[in-house]
């Protein structure tokens, strides 16, 4: 089962009886807690330090307020400090360029690309009122290519019709001239992944972004994958550059680690959370849900 980490603090904290300021052995001791919560969740380890370092350099020789236990207190410290880590300027998509603005949708193979890529198209013809046209450059697999239309259909969204023969920097530019032509607002390039970052990939995904230079570049990245995400994340950040990340399966994540090293390891704003399978099953990304979520 899994125990959240304010129950985990709870023994700790409880004992913390004493009024006045906390002691660095009442923190140090949580702390060790907090430490072993965030390793167990896949935390990156210099995160781990960083995020512990921080709560303990506010927290020791705090004087605790009377409307709280000292218990209380620290979990707010711990509270903050992990919005800051999670990032606490909450951005959402920039569209803000001209039209037609161009995301490009980078990540590895069954990270949940495709899907979010619907779902976000979705989004933005519904709450924008923005036209948006979808094209996939995954001329390796064309069950990828046939998927996102079909997700296209589901979702009302036009896809650029299938060309066979083409190579994806083609594939993409024939989509921008279509959206100039057509009067669409977005153009959103689904590429292919691969299961492993590899060098094909990379340079595949940044010859698109130098001949299209994309507005968004968005990284997806499955949750549930823990460091492996945030190592997929800081690869597609040094070899391609990403101007923010999309978090999938969080449904199925209760301990938030890759949330917490993502923008810590990459510098690189969470934008987006994925909640499940169907199309309408995305979240702006709040930190301060996130936090909540994994304090318990
Ligand atoms: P791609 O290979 O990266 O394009 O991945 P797909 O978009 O094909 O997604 C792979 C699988 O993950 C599909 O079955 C999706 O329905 C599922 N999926 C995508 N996003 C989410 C999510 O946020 N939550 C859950 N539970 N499933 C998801």
């Amino acid at each position: 089962m899994f125990e959240t980490l304010t129950d985990r603090l709870g023994g700790i904290l409880e004992k913390l009886t004493r009024r006045g300021a906390l002691t660095e052995g009442d923190v140090n001791e949580a702390m060790r807690e907090v430490r072993r919560a965030l390793l167990e969740a896949d935390v990156a380890l210099d995160v781990v330090r960083s995020f512990t370092d921080r709560v303990k350099s506010r927290a020791v020789g705090a004087e605790v307020l009377r409307s709280v236990t000292p218990g209380q207190m620290l979990i707010k410290i711990v509270h903050d400090e992990l919005i800051k880590t999670l990032g606490s300027d909450a951005q959402s998509i920039d569209l803000d360029a001209p039209a037609p603005v161009a995301i490009l949708m980078v990540g590895l193979q069954g990270s949940g690309k495709t899907t979010t890529t619907a779902k976000i198209a979705r989004r933005l013809t519904e709450r924008n009122k923005s036209k948006v046209l979808m094209a996939s450059l995954d001329t390796r697999r064309p069950a990828a290519m046939e998927q996102l239309a079909v997700l296209g259909e589901q979702v009302g969204v036009t896809t650029l019709p299938i060309v066979t023969g083409q190579q994806p920097v083609q594939i993409a530019k024939r989509a921008m001239e279509a959206a100039r032509l057509g009067g669409y607002d977005v153009v959103m390039l689904d590429t292919a992944g691969r299961t492993t970052v590899d060098e094909a990939l990379m340079a595949e995904v940044a010859e698109v972004k130098k001949q299209v230079k994309p507005h968004e570049v968005l990284l997806v990245a499955d949750s549930l994958t823990g460091q492996d995400a945030v190592n997929t994340a800081r690869a597609f950040e040094e070899r391609v550059g990403i101007t923010g990340i999309v978090l999938t399966r969080i449904d199925g994540d209760g301990r938030g680690g890759a949330a917490l090293s993502m923008r810590h390891v990459t510098g690189k704003p969470i934008k987006l959370l994925g909640t499940g399978e169907k199309v309408d099953a995305l979240e702006d990304f709040d930190p301060g849900r996130v936090a909540g979520r994994i304090l318990g």
